[in-house]
């Protein structure tokens, strides 16, 4: 009997210890974004408004997505989702610098994808269970809008898959400065 119980303390203990994992989180990757430095700000300025200002300034998608979290529909976003140009991409609802064209790739998923944002200080993480499991959602750390969320899957070189709203973002066009012989 003591036996049994013992081995039910040992199974209780495990299976409370397993529930309480944190689910791992993704951590921001960044590959090195220095040819894109003439186009980023020097520093992050908090955006803060009330939800009437962004009411006013978004139209009603943008404000679903970006500020109450919402998810577009997927392939709504042909023309930022098919863009192949060179530039940044930046956020629609404050205009921080987020991603770059040489970070996006086609994921597939219909939502514009990319392995890297531009900076480790440009992206905010939290952990969303609102599917009923974790996901890391990603923000942009100026004005805390929403923009997405970052899975473990994507390709090297940090295998991340930051799945973005379209609705969340501008595009820029611009050129990167030429990469020095030697890197
Ligand atoms: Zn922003």
């Amino acid at each position: 009997m003591k036996l049994f119980m013992s081995f039910l303390i040992v199974i209780t203990v495990l299976v409370s210890a397993s529930c309480q994992t944190k689910p791992t989180t993704q951590r921001t990757k960044v590959v090195s974004a220095d040819h894109w430095s003439t186009h980023l700000p020097t520093s992050i300025e908090r955006v803060e408004k009330s939800e009437e200002e962004w009411k006013k300034e978004l139209n009603e998608q943008e404000f679903y997505v970006i500020r109450k979290k919402g998810t577009e529909r997927s392939f709504t976003g042909v023309e930022l989702l098919n863009n192949k140009k060179e530039g940044l991409y930046t956020c629609k609802a404050c205009g921080l610098p987020l991603f770059a064209s040489d970070t996006k790739f086609k994921s597939g998923t219909g939502w514009p994808s990319y392995f890297a944002p531009l900076k480790a200080e440009y992206i905010k993480e939290d952990t969303d269970y609102n599917l009923g499991y974790a996901r890391t959602e990603v923000m942009c750390a100026q004005c805390d809008g929403h923009l997405g969320h970052v899975f473990p899957d994507g390709p090297q070189p940090t295998g991340l898959r930051y799945c973005i709203n379209a609705v969340s973002l501008d595009f820029q066009e611009a050129k990167p400065e030429p990469k020095k012989s030697g890197e």
